[in-house]
């Protein structure tokens, strides 16, 4: 589950991770008393307008703003609010904005120069042991740096069972030119911070900026926060977190049905139960000329309830031009399956005015086929893989 930078924020002070100071507000109004708020509060005299959607890059397509004054602050809040934001992470048409950040500005200056530095914290999944990715360059692209310059980003492994020792914390902010105070300061965000991925059940954090201030000091200015979705039970007050709309709203229709729906680009829309057999048949359908409009596996019971509801789903989707249904009957028998199919597409009525393609394969495939076809309704019944893939390939034509 993908967070907002305010909320992520929020997680990583609860575990002392210093951070630049900000309030969330949906209107203009509050924007002023907000930032009247942190300048009694933290004696910034600048703030930061800053966008909350679920998207990188907001700098870039002006969803960050520094106000210099109230009378900006309340200009700028009412340029972002109900924007639609674009930036190169979100779609062409961009993203909704409901909420702004306004933020105490950390960029003040000093006696040293500030330093942007990127740092993320995540699970290296070929050997089996977190890891923190940090580097000199932060605040633009990392991917850039990534692909141009890939030695000046460093990685280091942490083994979960012993967790982040104190000369790692240590190497850390050496590797990073610090000295002093900052230094210092670097150990301990880097320790907090480690100790805040663990204790929150994070599939990853990302810091970009991480701030040296030019008072020495060491503050997270930006925060990419994913909870992992199945330890949210541990966590009510994450869970409370979840901002439907930065969701797919078929998605998350999906998923309140119990289905594990996944929106693609394509034209073919696709059913099939068991997520290994769902991601074969995305590739027959690539093969035979389509592109999968979507994954979703149903499940162990494929029903008649079940298939409706996955019919309604794709249906939902305008760019669908066929569906193929792919069902090995294991445990499930396909005479059943068909009886569903049969039973949703008598139930749905108009609702569906695209071809659909049946493969049922397994117990009972036979009566299956049979059922189907004596239906009388326009459904294509096939029971072999390659079948299938000609029958998608004569539909679209
Ligand atoms: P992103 O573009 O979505 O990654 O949003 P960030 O939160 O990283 O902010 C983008 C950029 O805004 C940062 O890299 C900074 O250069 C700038 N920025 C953020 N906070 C401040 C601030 O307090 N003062 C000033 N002057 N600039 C800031
Ligand atoms: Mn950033």
């Amino acid at each position: 589950m993908n967070l907002h930078e305010y909320q992520g924020k929020e997680i990583l002070n609860s575990f002392g991770v210093k951070i630049q100071r900000g309030i969330v507000v949906n209107n203009y109004k509050k924007a002023v008393a907000a930032a009247k708020q942190l300048t009694a509060e933290t004696g910034t005299g600048w703030h930061v307008i800053k966008a909350q959607v679920h998207a990188g890059g907001r700098g870039k397509g002006g969803g960050v703003k520094l106000a210099k004054s109230l009378t900006e602050v309340e200009t700028f809040s009412k340029e972002i609010i109900g924007m639609m934001l674009v930036t190169p992470q979100t779609s062409k048409e961009g993203k909704k904005v409901n909420q702004v950040l306004i933020c105490e500005d950390v960029y003040y200056p000093g006696e040293f120069e500030h330093e942007e530095f990127y740092m993320s914290v995540l699970l290296n999944r070929a050997t089996g042991r977190n890891m923190i990715m940090y580097s000199t360059e932060g605040g633009m692209d990392i991917e850039t740096v990534a692909e141009e310059t890939p030695h000046l980003i460093f990685t280091e492994e942490i083994d979960p069972a012993i967790g982040i020792l104190a000369f790692q914390t240590r190497k850390i902010a050496f590797n990073l030119g610090l000295s002093g105070n900052a230094f210092k300061e670097m150990t301990k965000f880097v320790s907090a911070l480690y100790t805040a991925y663990i204790k929150s059940d994070a599939s990853m954090f990302e810091i970009n900026p991480v701030l040296k201030t030019s008072d020495a000091k060491i503050i997270a200015v930006d925060a990419k926060v994913s909870i992992d979705a199945n330890a949210l039970y541990r966590h009510k007050d994450y869970m409370a977190m979840r901002d439907f709309r930065e969701e797919n709203p078929i998605e998350v229709e999906a998923s309140a049905v119990g289905l594990n729906y996944v929106d693609l680009d394509g034209n073919v829309g696709c059913m099939v139960n068991g997520a290994g057999l769902a991601m074969a048949t995305m590739d027959l359908i690539k093969q035979s000329g389509g592109e999968p409009a979507n994954f979703l596996d149903v499940g162990g019971t494929a029903d008649a309830e079940r298939v409706e509801a996955g019919f309604r789903i794709i249906l939902k989707d305008a760019a669908v031009k066929a569906i193929l249904v792919n069902i090995f009957g294991g445990i499930v028998r396909c005479d059943r399956v068909a009886q569903g199919i049969v039973d949703a597409y008598t139930n749905m009525g108009d609702a569906i005015k695209v071809p659909i393609i049946v493969r049922l394969q397994g117990t009972n495939a036979k009566e299956a086929k049979e059922l189907i076809e004596k239906s009388g309704l326009d459904v294509i019944s096939v029971t072999e893989f390659q079948e299938a893939a000609d029958k998608v390939k004569e539909v679209l034509v």
